[in-house]
């Protein structure tokens, strides 16, 4: 058998053309313009693309966009003092400062002072809280993501054997959390791995849906997975330059030969990575219609 591959850059498009109507609608019926700002520190390279991605997919979303850039050794107080500007600014719905942060600065104090209302990544303590409760929130942007690519593909997760590998703030955790609640898309049984994890193959081998969120190239291998898995690479690793110069990318798992195995695969890239960027774009116009009390 060899696996449906999922294409995260054909849901991204279906969810962006439904976003780009409800834009749309939001201007012509309420006279609003979602905005969304993306505060940059420094000039590393990959933060410099992510932000440059998110603007220009604002951009054509017909979401108003705004792009800070501010020295990579501006102070903790003058990056409060930008997020607190936007926080007050009655034009701009979505706030997003790119992480990581430079060592200086103190992430957390940062991600604190976004107004909840405004916390479109869904990092705010407020909006993880709201997450874990099951409450209408802001989710963040990959987990919520991955949900769509399950749910969109027809995925059954209710009562599932869910095998998450990694445990991170930004994946791992919101994604078992946001597995185990009541509702589409939850109702499975999680099982989530790390580096403490004893037998690794023995929990994924069991496993109907596999969500890797590691970091290490093409760790899940085929002899690890049950036939009829489903598998989600949210990796992104580079492995090495093209010729040109351009970054050859490898997920977490191998996909060639995992492919053949499960029911249904995504790639890198192509995969989790369109979807995320998507997600931020959901939020966004979420965020506009919920300050202007639009249902
Ligand atoms: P992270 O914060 O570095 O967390 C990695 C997790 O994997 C940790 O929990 C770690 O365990 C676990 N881990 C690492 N090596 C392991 C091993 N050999 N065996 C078992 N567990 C291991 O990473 P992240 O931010 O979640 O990102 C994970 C991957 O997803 C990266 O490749 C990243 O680039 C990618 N990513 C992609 C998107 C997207 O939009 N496509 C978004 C976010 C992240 P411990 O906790 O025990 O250290």
């Amino acid at each position: 058998m060899s696996a449906k591959i999922i294409s995260g850059t054909e849901v991204a498009k279906a969810i962006r053309e439904e976003l780009k109507t409800e834009v749309t609608e939001l201007k012509e019926k309420h006279d609003i313009v979602p905005g969304l700002v993306t505060i940059l520190v420094g000039e590393d390279p990959a933060s410099q693309s992510y932000v440059s991605a998110k603007n220009k997919t604002a951009h054509a979303l017909g979401i108003h966009s705004e792009q800070v850039t501010l020295a990579a050794d501006t102070t903790e107080q003058d990056l409060l003092a930008t997020v607190e500007k936007y926080n007050k600014d009655k034009n701009i719905h979505g706030i997003l400062v790119q992480l990581p942060l430079p060592k200086h600065i103190n992430e957390t104090n940062i991600l604190y002072a976004i107004d909840p209302d405004k916390d479109v990544d869904g990092f705010h303590p407020v909006n993880v809280g709201k997450m874990v409760l099951g409450e209408e929130c802001f989710l963040p942007c990959t987990p919520h993501g991955i949900l769509e690519l399950l749910t969109r593909s027809g995925v059954e997760t209710s009562g599932a054997e869910v095998v998450i590998i990694g445990r991170s703030n930004i994946v791992g955790k919101p994604i078992a959390n946001l597995m185990l609640q009541k509702r589409k898309g939850g109702n499975a049984t999680i099982t989530l791995c790390h580096t403490r994890t004893k037998d690794m193959a023995a929990h994924c081998k069991r496993a109907d849906i596999i969500i890797a969120a590691v970091g290490v190239p093409k760790m899940v291998t085929a002899d690890m997975v049950k036939d009829g898995v489903v598998v989600i690479d949210v990796g992104v690793n580079r492995i090495g330059k093209t010729a040109e110069g351009k970054a050859i990318l490898a997920g977490d798992v191998d996909f060639d030969a995992v492919k053949e195995k499960a029911s249904y695969i995504t790639p890198v890239p192509g995969g989790v990575g369109p979807m995320t960027i998507t997600m931020l774009m959901k939020n966004t116009v979420q965020a506009a219609k919920q300050i202007a009390g639009v249902k």
